[in-house]
């Protein structure tokens, strides 16, 4: 990869988003020693959710955003220079980034940290299998569909880490009631995109849930508005 800056938003040095690009951002990272898992619209494809992708969204222990961002600047990514970009904006219906920097005009690389979102998971680089796993794991995640839609990293590409669907699940839940006022929807979708697209590859088994999240998914899936409602609400207080 280029080690210089590019020289503007239509001067990129950057090679095309793909799997590759992702991974020479967490070996960025993983040298600068700098803790952090996959986010966003990308990690959703590689649980074998068909999305598409605008850009990389990596979440990174808070008091490494700073370093994070002037690794990866370092490493060919843009500033944003525009003040119009949808990243810099509080919007009503969707989280953006802390920070953020751009591959493209249009594709970013966003920084979200890990208090805004991943509050559970204390430790970003522990790949346990359970709360972190790694985007090539093919006990865990899907491989290529027949048309070639993004899923599981190719095992040659440096490791990627990404959270485990079932703790994505309830750090999902968690996020719909932290904000619940705002754009909690948002993160309910991503909930049942899993539901939807992941029970049937066999990557989310909901049998691995407990407490409340279950009761939560098991109403869901039942229709049981009430029920759902009453396990919502005592989710991340009883647990
Ligand atoms: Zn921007």
């Amino acid at each position: 990869m280029a080690e210089d800056v590019g020289s503007g938003q239509d001067g990129s040095e950057l090679p095309p988003l793909d799997d590759g690009l992702v991974a020479s951002v967490a070996a960025r990272l993983d040298a600068a020693k700098i803790h952090y898992v996959l986010w966003g619209l990308y990690m959703l494809t590689i649980f074998g959710i068909p999305t598409i992708v605008n850009g990389i969204d990596v979440v990174v222990d808070d008091n490494f955003i700073d370093a994070a961002y002037a690794t990866l600047e370092g490493a060919g990514f843009m500033k944003c220079n525009s003040e119009d970009c949808i990243s810099n904006k509080d919007l009503p219906y969707a989280p953006t980034p802390h920070t953020h920097l751009h591959i493209t005009e249009s594709e970013r690389l966003g920084f979200f940290k890990r208090s805004d979102v991943l509050w559970r998971l204390s430790d970003l680089s522990n790949v346990d299998g359970e709360s972190i796993i790694l985007a090539s794991d093919p006990s865990q995640l899907p491989g290529r569909d027949i048309v070639g839609n993004r899923r599981r990293f190719p095992q040659d590409l440096y490791p990627v880490r990404i959270p485990a669907v079932t703790q994505l699940v309830q750090s999902l839940l968690l996020l719909a009631k932290k904000d619940r006022n705002t754009y909690g929807e948002y993160w309910v979708n991503w909930v049942i995109y899993i539901l939807e697209y992941c029970t049937e590859n066999g990557v989310f088994e909901k049998s691995r849930l407990t407490g409340n999240y279950k009761t939560y998914i098991d109403a869901f899936l039942e229709g049981d508005h009430s029920l759902k409602d009453q396990a919502f609400e005592h989710i991340g207080v009883t647990e």
